[in-house]
């Protein structure tokens, strides 16, 4: 994916969790630390590529990293992923400065970024140290410019019209699957 497709699919990612009220951070945020704590987010995750973007910018960072780790390797990973989702849901301290608003989209950025790689069928070594990748593969393997903007315009327009309060619908969800099960044993 792109640099354009990250930044794009990390605006259209935390919207869709503005609208879905996954957080009540992000769902009272303010928009101007969201959309910018989204973009920092979706950069950061090449920070172990010498000429992403970000990386050209910190090479001291990026160099020892693409030599440590490999382009798309921990940054890439599961674990890159889990250490994510616990920080999004660890309260930063009072004494920080930083507004848990763009905290938290720093981190949808980040997320929706892997995702963004996803797509591609190069994909992402969810299980590093294996090298094995994981892709959906919807991107294809060049970079498509057209079709990262229609999955990030996509997803802005499912956040408009999925219900709000996930965790309403994902109970309904998980019932109806449950009535299933129970019904054949
Ligand atoms: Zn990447």
């Amino acid at each position: 994916m792109t640099a354009e497709g990250h930044l794009l699919f990390s605006v259209a990612s935390v919207v869709m969790v503005h609208q879905l009220q996954i957080s009540p951070d992000i769902s009272q945020g303010d928009w101007l630390h969201l959309i910018p704590g989204a973009l920092a987010g979706a950069l950061l995750p090449d920070i172990d590529h010498p000429k992403s973007m970000l990386g050209q910018w910190v090479r001291f960072i990026s160099v020892p990293i693409s030599r440590l780790c490999g382009h798309r390797g921990f940054t890439h990973s599961l674990l890159a992923i889990l250490t994510g989702i616990i920080l999004f849901r660890t309260q930063l301290p009072v004494s920080w400065s930083v507004p848990a608003d763009f905290y938290q989209a720093v981190i949808v950025g980040y997320l929706s970024h892997l995702a963004g790689d996803m797509l591609t069928t190069a994909g992402i070594p969810l299980l590093w140290p294996v090298r094995w990748r994981f892709c959906i593969p919807l991107l294809g393997s060049k970079a498509n410019k057209r079709a990262e903007r229609s999955v990030a315009l996509i997803v802005l327009v499912a956040s408009f019209y999925l219900p709000a309060h996930w965790e309403v619908w994902w109970d309904h969800l998980r019932e109806l699957v449950l009535a299933q099960i129970s019904a054949r044993l």
